[in-house]
């Protein structure tokens, strides 16, 4: 049953603080603005999500390797890679009710071209009062390194992933001795100081990313920028399961393009407040190799065994926001349908449709009662569902009817009851979340069951 966009949000964001996805940060000293924690079944939803990134991008490619790099840095990294200059949102503020905005966003939301530095007759969105000038307000956290505070301590947290890959380039060439393309992946936290953050996990001063530096040799960029697209393509519809209808890829034109990329596309998603980016892609051509080439006077050319030239590689770099992907999981797949009360009269059901191989918890073991041997057969079950490698809850309180509605809403696939044949036939009924179908399966062959059908996904 399709949501009121205008009551997605607001039903989601209830949802997850009362079952356990997503919590208000700091909560008990009053919060800490777009600060979130994530709960028991948002912190693995996360790393099912990650899990499989890494699996599908780093694991099974023959041509991807992982790394893991700092969040602190040498400072003359964030110098070399340009962020020190020009890592900043253009800034406006309000003159009357002191309201700040991204100039982008408003020059956007006009129908303008959102690099523009001229705003003429934007006026504040919330009060209609008169806008400061744009200022650049750089994005990265400041910190300090050591005991003292001191400026030749000032160090940076980084504002992504990616420099981290570019900076440990060589030690990755040196020790794999690879050809070309090789992409080298890293999944870890950013932090920007965001002028305007907000919409839950949408926008927020510390996040997850995940990213590919591939390095391909130079005439290769534009071939490898298509395959990626058909990748990130792939893992929206077919992995996160997200309808093509709610996605647009949309090409950046050079005058709204960073310098140095050659070709940029956004991916964006239909949120409930409106279209926005979702995942980048962008052909960096030679920039960042070069620009650290020449701040660290170390040679970062490869030598292409081929034809024994020596060339600085071009970088093809797809990015993805992981809590991103884990906010539009959650809202592509929240759904509202009926089900059956226990007085038999039909009540809306809310139901959250993950993939199985994302869901949180994939199967939750429910004895019908809590005496009659019931429970002991049950938990037997849950734990050697568990030896499997399946996560799976045992739940004996509320009333079937209760219990079923508290798996539908953290999204469990299989729910499997335990009854009062179980004992005698060494059967248990599973049922479906989203059809809501039932199915009578002998106890011993359930783990295969559940592992078949997650195999297939
Ligand atoms: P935006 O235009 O939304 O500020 P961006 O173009 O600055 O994003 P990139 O620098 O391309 O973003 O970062 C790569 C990815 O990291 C984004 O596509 C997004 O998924 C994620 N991301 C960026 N900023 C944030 C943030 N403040 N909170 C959560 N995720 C973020």
């Amino acid at each position: 049953m399709p949501i009121d966009p205008q009551k997605k949000m607001d039903l989601l964001v209830s949802l997850c603080k009362r079952r356990g996805f997503v919590y208000p940060g700091s909560e008990i000293y009053g919060g800490f603005a777009n600060s979130w924690d994530y709960g028991p079944y948002g912190s693995q939803l996360k790393k099912n999500i990650r899990d499989a990134w890494w699996k599908r991008f780093v694991e099974c490619r023959e041509d991807v390797v992982g790394v893991e790099t700092p969040i602190i840095m040498n400072p003359k990294v964030w110098e070399a890679s340009g962020h020190l200059d020009t890592f900043s949102d253009p800034l406006v503020d309000c003159k009357r009710c002191k309201h700040r905005f991204r100039a982008d966003h408003l020059l956007e939301a006009a129908g303008r071209d959102a690099a523009s530095t001229d705003l003429s007759g934007i006026v504040c969105p919330d009060c209609k009062g008169e806008l400061t000038e744009i200022r650049n307000f750089n994005l990265l956290f400041k910190t300090f390194v050591g005991v003292t505070e001191d400026a030749k301590d000032v160090a940076y947290l980084r504002g992504e992933t990616a420099a981290g890959m570019f900076v440990a380039w060589k030690n990755i060439r040196d020790s794999l001795h690879r050809r070309l393309p090789l992409g080298v992946a890293q999944i870890g936290k950013a932090f920007r100081n965001e002028i305007t953050p907000g919409n839950f996990i949408f926008r927020t001063r510390e996040f997850d990313q995940m990213e590919i530096e591939y390095f391909v040799k130079p005439d290769d960029g534009s071939a490898a920028f298509e395959t990626w697209l058909g990748e990130m393509k792939t893992w929206c519809e077919g992995i996160l399961k997200i309808s093509p209808d709610h996605l647009t890829y949309h090409e950046i034109p050079e005058s709204e393009r960073a310098f140095y990329s050659a070709r940029t596309i956004d991916v964006e998603y239909a949120y409930p407040f409106g279209v926005k980016e979702l995942y980048g892609l962008a052909n960096r051509t030679d920039y960042d190799l070069s620009r650290h080439q020449e701040a660290s006077k170390e040679d970062l050319r490869f030598l292409d065994p081929e034809t024994n030239e020596r060339y600085i590689p071009h970088v093809i770099e797809p990015t993805w926001g992981l809590d991103r992907t884990v906010l539009v999981t959650l809202l592509e797949h929240l759904d509202i349908d009926e089900a059956e009360s226990a007085t038999g009269d039909a009540e809306p059901r809310m139901v959250l449709r993950f993939p199985a191989v994302l869901a949180p918890i994939k199967v939750a073991v429910l004895p019908l009662q809590k005496k009659g041997g019931l429970p002991e057969i049950a938990r037997e079950l849950a734990s050697t569902l568990r030896s499997h490698g399946i996560t799976t809850e045992y739940d004996e309180s509320a009333s079937i009817g209760k219990r079923y509605r508290r798996q539908d809403e953290i999204g469990t696939p299989w729910c499997i009851t335990v009854d009062m044949e179980s004992a005698s036939d060494h059967a248990a009924t599973i049922r479906d979340r989203d059809s809501m179908a039932q199915e009578r399966v002998a106890i011993e062959e359930i783990p295969g069951w559940i592992e078949e059908r997650l195999s297939k996904i």
